[in-house]
């Protein structure tokens, strides 16, 4: 096997750098009298020994928190194919862009008549929202798209009370994504899960043996977490219409759609987009997010407040909606991640976004394609942007799809997400996003093809992987509760 792509250097702990003397920077002598700290500070805040620090000089700190940094793989490491998760390159404009002190540099509470740049922002950024999905107004308040499903859920529930309906359920298909069942759990609804059939979609036979008057909504996830596009939808939506219900679309997934569908002619009501996937902000590891919600026009009203529009003065914060479920969030969500998507989509512009989706779902269907010989795929059709396998081929020689996934990172890549969608037993489900080019794609895919070679001939080598990273397999489980984050010396 070759030398692996992304994988560096040794590091130690910086502690084990540090000899006493040596230092980052060297001071003139202060002119300042040196006071006894317990005499300004509380005994009992006080430290009884000094607290101990590495002694090191500048240039060692600098390249140890470099060579720390090339651990962590990301996006701009290499290909990063986690289904779901939509992990595309993000143009180091946006942040640029972001970062100019004109939005930087305002206060939430600062009068609008001083931040009407950022309004105009906001504004016709929810015009191109409304655009894209093709939903009548937006709210950019959710800060993350389960956010955005909880807010909807609100929307959907506030609209039924004003029309004197107290429903009490919502449908969720069994290939949701998890979030939705939570989201509709939390908004106060019971939960009615339905099937997908064989094809991997949702049929409106099945929809319509669930729907009855208590249901609120319908939660579907388009294209769903198989990375198949729910060509029912229309069928669907008037079935659920008929019996008083909404449809609330989860849009998490429109990096496929992007100039291709807009949501809103399907019959959708309600759905969220995930300005952090689709649009470009960094993500992953607990960054901000944004989740805005696009709704029809007779769910308007019901909006959080306060919503931004334009008048002959300038833009302005319009809390005067006395049917609005209210504030969702503090001031007007997370700005950068909202100023990132817009220079991303007046960067590509129309045609580019249409552009994006054709590539994402291209590059999806040339890894199923050149992969199928290999692995089980239990959904063999057209896909969407992401492509689901399983470890069916693999699982007699002793082989599973954690081993799969924990034996790519050895040949430098990250693995796909895995054990998901629930509905697929051992689930390989690959993303790659337009961003990335065939030669990147091909070296995963000689690398997958390799491994369910290396199965067959060698499955002890998988079932101990990686093999080449700092730490092998840890106990997942047990590194989320007891996280290990503290450096002791000779432990
Ligand atoms: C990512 C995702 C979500 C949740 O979005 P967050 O921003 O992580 O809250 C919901 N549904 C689908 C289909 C997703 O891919």
């Amino acid at each position: 096997m070759s030398a692996s792509r992304h994988i560096v250097r040794d590091e130690p702990p910086i502690f084990e750098r540090s000899a006493p003397g040596k230092k980052g920077i060297t001071l003139k002598k202060c002119d300042v009298e040196k006071v006894d700290p317990s005499r300004c500070i509380p005994s009992g805040m006080l430290r009884d020994e000094p607290v101990e620090l590495p002694e090191v000089s500048e240039f060692e700190v600098v390249r140890h928190f470099t060579r720390l940094s090339q651990w962590n793989y990301g996006v701009d490491t290499g290909l990063y194919p986690l289904g779901s998760c939509t992990m595309k390159y993000n143009p180091k404009l946006n942040e640029e862009v972001a970062s100019y002190p004109g939005f930087t540099r305002i206060h939430p509470m600062q009068d609008e008549g001083l931040c009407q740049g950022a309004l105009e922002l906001m504004y016709e950024l929810q015009g191109m929202l409304g655009e894209i999905s093709g939903m009548d107004a937006v709210s950019l308040q959710p800060a993350a798209g389960a956010h955005g499903e909880l807010t909807g859920l609100l929307v959907i529930s506030a609209y039924h009370r004003s029309r004197g309906n107290k429903k009490t359920k919502v449908i969720v298909p069994d290939s949701a994504h998890g979030t939705n069942p939570a989201s509709s759990a939390i908004t106060g609804y019971g939960v009615v899960q339905v099937p997908t059939k064989q094809d991997g979609v949702l049929t409106p036979e099945v929809v319509g043996k669930a729907m009855d008057e208590q249901v609120a909504a319908l939660m579907i996830t388009n294209p769903n977490t198989l990375g198949l596009f729910e060509g029912h939808i229309g069928e669907i939506s008037h079935i659920v219409h008929d019996r008083g219900g909404l449809i609330y679309c989860d849009g998490a997934n429109l990096n496929a759609l992007m100039g291709v569908v807009k949501l809103g002619d399907t019959g959708v009501d309600v759905m969220h987009i995930n300005l952090h996937k689709t649009f470009s902000t960094p993500h992953g590891g607990g960054g901000p997010g944004s989740g805005p919600i696009g709704v029809t026009k007779e769910l308007e009203p019901f909006l959080p407040v306060p919503r931004i529009v334009k008048t002959q003065g300038g833009f302005r914060f319009d809390y005067d909606r006395p049917e609005s479920i209210g504030r969702v969030m503090a001031f007007n969500g997370n700005f950068g991640v909202l100023v990132r998507a817009y220079a991303y989509i007046l960067s590509l512009g129309a045609q580019g976004l249409l552009k994006c989706s054709q590539t994402a779902v291209l590059n999806a269907n040339y890894i199923r394609e050149r992969l199928k010989p290999h692995y089980h795929l239990p959904y063999d059709r057209l896909c969407m942007h992401e492509c689901v396998f399983t470890d069916k081929k693999q699982r007699g020689l002793g082989v599973t799809t954690l081993d799969i996934a924990k034996r790519l990172i050895d040949y430098g890549f990250h693995p796909p997400t895995i054990y998901f969608p629930l509905i697929v037993q051992a689930a390989l489900m690959i993303e790659p996003t337009e961003s990335e080019s065939r030669d990147e794609m091909d070296g995963f895919i000689e690398a997958m093809i390799e491994i369910a070679r290396e199965a067959e001939e060698s499955p002890e080598l998988l079932k101990g992987a990686p093999h080449l990273t700092k730490v092998g397999r840890l106990d997942e489980v047990r590194a989320a509760r007891q996280p290990r984050l503290r450096w002791k010396r000779g432990a």
